[in-house]
């Protein structure tokens, strides 16, 4: 890795100001998944370990355009993130100005504090350059460990990055290696698996996974532009009707590279308990029908794939996983990854639903890698730079 990171720093006596993730899924008040506040103990725990003067935490949280939403407060995150750390932490209601001073400057030596979700300002999304100044004024050094908005040029990542010397936290470091630096010079073979919704969305990702890949598996609703692409009638399934030329250039492109479904688990609606069959990909999906997830062959030959694999790359589900009846394929994808992990294949998951898939299927702990970025993770295998990472100290 080409940047400087968070051990490359003496932070003994300084204010320490820490981009991290802290958008968080809530239910009022309520925390429901506290992975992306756990996600960033390494850093914090190294900074704390180095004895600075204070530790400030800033994060966005949902979409609140602008201006102050109270339901998407970071208030509720720093008793949680206290509770969790075992660490006193204080809360400034704003993240700029008198009231952030005030409640910067009544902190014990060596305290943690979390700003206001960031994104309660204007400037912060227009990345202003003034707004991002006064975040800067809050500390001596910056470290980005934001990976989720690593795609993003906005103020709190890229703008304060001009104003502070600026290094990597161990959580964007471990992402780059996995994402970027890994997938530069894999071990082979090397098997990317697709899926989700829709095509045109991961143009750009199968465009670059197909240079560098052995194999790539397609399943999800993204199959079915593919197949409809090669003339099969797909009924009610979910089609890309203007992604078809792309999807034919890729098929003719990519050739035995790029491997369909065998088959589909077909539904009559859009329903968990909708009546179900088994449908060849050879044969049209009949009227009134539509392809909701992939089939026992295709597990099995997907499966046999990865089998073989010495690096796995798996972003978007193989089906409408969240309705039981449709998650088959995805959990019988994500088990022959978790075996392949056993096996010494490095594995990777992307983040967003598939990260979802593997944690509903309870296997986690049995890859190399899970992303915390979705749309940060796509664009690293893209192969494209992030501005986030772009913002930070060359080594
Ligand atoms: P994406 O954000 O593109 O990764 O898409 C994820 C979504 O794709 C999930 O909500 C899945 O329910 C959905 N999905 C996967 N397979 C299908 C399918 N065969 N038909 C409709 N939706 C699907």
């Amino acid at each position: 890795m080409d940047k400087l990171t968070v051990r490359d720093v003496d932070f003994r006596g300084k204010r320490v100001l820490v981009r991290v993730d802290f958008n968080v899924p809530l239910d009022g008040d309520t925390i429901t998944d506290t992975t992306r506040i756990r996600a960033a103990f390494p850093t914090l725990r190294h900074i704390l370990r180095c004895k600075p003067q204070a530790l400030i935490l800033m994060s966005h949280l949902g979409r609140p355009n602008g201006e102050p939403v109270p339901s998407m407060s970071l208030a509720p995150v720093a008793p949680a993130l206290a509770h969790l750390l075992g660490n006193d932490v204080a809360f400034s209601p704003d993240c700029i100005g008198i009231d952030a001073e005030r409640a910067i400057n009544a902190m014990p030596t060596g305290g943690v504090i979390l700003l206001e979700n960031t994104r309660f300002h204007p400037g912060e999304t227009k990345n202003d350059p003034t707004f991002a100044a006064k975040l800067a004024q809050h500390g001596d050094v910056f470290v980005n460990d934001a990976f989720g908005t690593a795609h993003r040029a906005h103020a709190s990542n890229v703008g304060v990055a001009a104003h502070l010397p600026a290094v990597a936290g161990l959580l964007l470091q471990n992402e780059i290696n996995y994402l970027a630096t890994a997938l530069e010079d894999p071990k082979r073979p090397f098997v990317a698996i697709l899926g989700g919704a829709k095509v045109s969305g991961k143009i750009d990702v199968i465009d670059a996974l197909l240079r560098k890949v052995d194999k790539l598996l397609v399943g999800g609703g993204m199959a079915n532009t593919f197949f409809a692409a090669q003339g099969r009638e797909m009924a009610d399934s979910l089609v890309e009707t203007d992604a078809l030329d792309t999807a034919r250039s890729m098929l003719n492109a990519a050739g035995a590279k790029l491997v369909l479904p065998l088959d589909q688990r077909i539904a009559d609606s859009f329903r968990n308990d909708a009546a179900q069959q088994l449908a060849p990909a050879s044969a049209d999906v009949p009227p009134g029908w539509q392809s909701l997830d992939i089939g026992p062959a295709t597990i099995d030959n997907f499966a046999q794939e990865i089998a073989g694999a010495k690096t796995v790359v798996w972003n978007g589900p193989m089906g409408v996983f969240e309705m039981p009846n449709f998650a088959v394929g995805t959990t019988g994808v994500a088990r022959a990854v978790a075996e392949a992990t056993a096996q010494g294949a490095t594995t990777i998951i992307g983040g967003g639903d598939s990260a979802a898939a593997v944690e509903q299927a309870g296997l986690s702990a049995q890859m190399s890698h899970i992303s915390t970025g979705g749309g940060a993770s796509l664009e690293l295998l893209e192969g494209k730079a992030l501005p986030g990472i772009e913002a930070l100290a060359e080594r």
